[in-house]
């Protein structure tokens, strides 16, 4: 018997879709509880502390968007994957922007759905940098993964904060959005590179003028030297 790589919380109304999420998480190692709806969802984020969520955006009551709202504003920051149809892409935004840390989008191959759990835990883990970045008024502390700005604590999500981590580990190194899809989300395949654009606006409402997250027209972001 290998140990389990840790519970799976899986939120999703319908049940053949659940079933399967399920078979392939399980069969990769993961333990997997499942729940029908949004309040018991949160509920069970709660009582079982998983080490990841996959979560219907549509669901009967309190929806998915709801369910990252109050997960997110309980301090609550367990790795969140959405779950949504092509139709539904201005509710997948509002989801990024409310502390999801990734999406796959219906029909999904259950085995991408699992690449995209373990790469969320991956991401969760960290990178092995132990420097301590200081930025100007930031100080970003990859080991305790805590960013401060004055001495001032910033809640960051986790994909929020290995984008930052990443960017000011290469002060002055320009990064192209698909860049960033593939060093800091892990995607091989290209992907929707708007949702780089959401992390990096995030980021800056939470910085504040302390931000030193700067935008090269036409290519993508770095962060200024000058800042250092
Ligand atoms: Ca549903």
């Amino acid at each position: 018997m290998t140990p389990s790589k840790g519970l799976v919380l899986i939120v999703e109304d319908e049940r053949h879709i659940a079933d399967l999420q399920r078979l392939y998480l399980a069969r990769e190692g993961f333990g997997v509880h499942a729940e029908g709806d949004g309040a018991a969802g949160l509920e069970a984020v709660r009582r079982l502390r998983p080490v990841a969520v996959v979560l219907d955006i549509g669901l009967p009551g309190l929806d998915g968007i709801e369910f990252c709202r109050r997960l997110r504003a309980a301090e609550d920051w367990t790795p969140v994957i959405l779950v949504t149809a092509r139709d539904e892409e201005a509710d997948r935004i509002l989801g990024l922007e409310l502390g999801a840390d990734d999406y796959v989008t219906k029909p999904f191959s259950p085995r991408e759905l699992v690449a995209r759990v373990k790469a969320v835990l991956r991401r969760a883990a960290g990178p092995q940098a132990t420097g301590v970045h200081r930025i100007g008024r930031l100080r970003l502390d990859p080991l305790r993964r805590t960013v401060h700005r004055d001495s001032e604590p910033v809640e960051l999500t986790t994909t929020e904060f290995n984008l930052l981590a990443h960017l000011l580990a290469r002060p002055g190194q320009v990064f192209g959005r698909d860049q960033l899809l593939s060093q800091v989300w892990g995607y091989a395949d290209y992907r929707d590179s708007r949702v780089v654009d959401v992390y990096i606006s995030q980021l800056r409402a939470k910085l504040g003028d302390a931000s030193p997250i700067r935008t090269v027209r036409g290519v993508g972001y770095s962060v200024q030297e000058s800042s250092l």
